[in-house]
């Protein structure tokens, strides 16, 4: 069973090499032990304008196991994830950080979960603290996943990483969605397959800075909301469902007082009520084209109907 570890990289240079060695103890390991036959290590350069590239070569001179993909410009991680999960071979698939946040030690442990459990497929990570990170950042990032889980039908657990083991069956799935605008960690929820999330505290970077600044991290938050929900275009025919109807209640209130108290109904508070009423008619058609809208986007991904766990019928 070959195991391939893919690893995106954009601007590392200071991080390849000791990530490379502390990875490759941790596969040694698992290799003499038989839990894997063989690895290979496949490097995604994102479009890195430092000496990258130039390291990740001299690995793979020196290792008959490191291969690399290097793209023409920087196009974004998730572009990355999805370039090493294409041209990867193995069996078992692990997703890694560079700058070692993702600790290659915890690859022996993942493989036993792995392994015990019946029709596990997937093991994932999260981190539990978020020590060292700047407190606005957490508390974003925290509401991201409270408001994604709200409004979208894919669980995505707080905290949690693109550090993950899985099996060939998950990449295949992975690979089959052709959406652009992707989201990983809501896609290998989609997939569905039975996973294991394993937690650890949070290892901060050790050399280099991160590659995501907060207004980047922002439009990827955005991003991951609107590819799993189409909430956001509903938002406007209920907020136009609101306005209308109580427009219509305070018109009839008025009307109500006239007949039963004899108050005559005043001209600028009927005004009033007829703009809230049409601009909540409005409103709700803007809702109802939204509708359409988000069928017709959610038609556009194309994504499988569904996925396939177990059958007996023969292809
Ligand atoms: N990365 C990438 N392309 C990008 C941004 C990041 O390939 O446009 C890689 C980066 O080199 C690292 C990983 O994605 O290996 C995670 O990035 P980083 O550590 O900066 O993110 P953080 O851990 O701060 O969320
Ligand atoms: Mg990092």
């Amino acid at each position: 069973m070959l195991l391939s570890i893919l690893v995106p990289c954009f601007n590392e240079e200071e991080n390849i090499r000791p990530f490379y060695e502390q990875a490759r103890l941790a596969v040694r390991t698992l290799r003499k032990e038989n839990v894997v036959s063989d690895y290979e290590f496949l490097f995604i350069n994102d479009g890195s304008k430092d000496g990258t590239l130039a390291r990740i070569k001299e690995l793979a001179q020196e290792d008959a196991r490191v291969f690399y993909l290097s793209f023409t410009r920087n196009f974004g991680k998730e572009a990355a994830m999805l370039a090493g999960l294409a041209h990867c071979r193995g069996e078992y698939v692990t997703l890694m950080d560079v700058d070692l946040q993702d600790p290659p030690e915890l690859l022996p442990e993942m493989f036993e979960i792995l392994n015990s459990e019946e029709g596990l497929e997937c093991v994932a990570t999260r981190r539990v603290s978020r020590a060292g990170e700047p407190r606005l950042r957490s508390w974003f990032a925290r509401m991201f996943y409270k408001l994604i889980n709200r409004i979208s039908d894919v669980e995505i657990v707080d905290g949690a990483r693109d550090f993950r083991l899985m099996t060939r069956r998950v990449v295949d799935s992975i690979l089959d969605l052709k959406e652009k605008s992707r989201f990983s960690k809501g896609l290998f929820v989609w997939a569905g397959y039975k996973t294991h999330y394993l937690a650890y505290e949070n290892i901060e970077r050790k050399r280099g800075k991160t590659k995501w600044s907060f207004w980047k991290l922002f439009k990827y938050s955005l991003d991951g909301i609107t590819a799993f929900s189409v909430m956001p275009l509903q938002l406007a025919a209920v907020a136009g469902c609101l306005c209308s109807l109580g427009s219509i209640l305070a018109m009839l209130y008025f009307v109500i007082q006239k007949l039963t108290v004899g108050i005559p109904i005043q001209g600028y508070a009927m005004l009033i009520c007829s703009i809230f009423l049409l601009g909540g008619i409005q409103l709700l058609g803007l809702g109802i084209l939204g509708q359409y809208i988000g069928k017709l986007f959610v038609e556009s991904k194309q994504r499988p109907d569904y996925v396939v766990l177990e059958s007996n019928i023969e292809e």
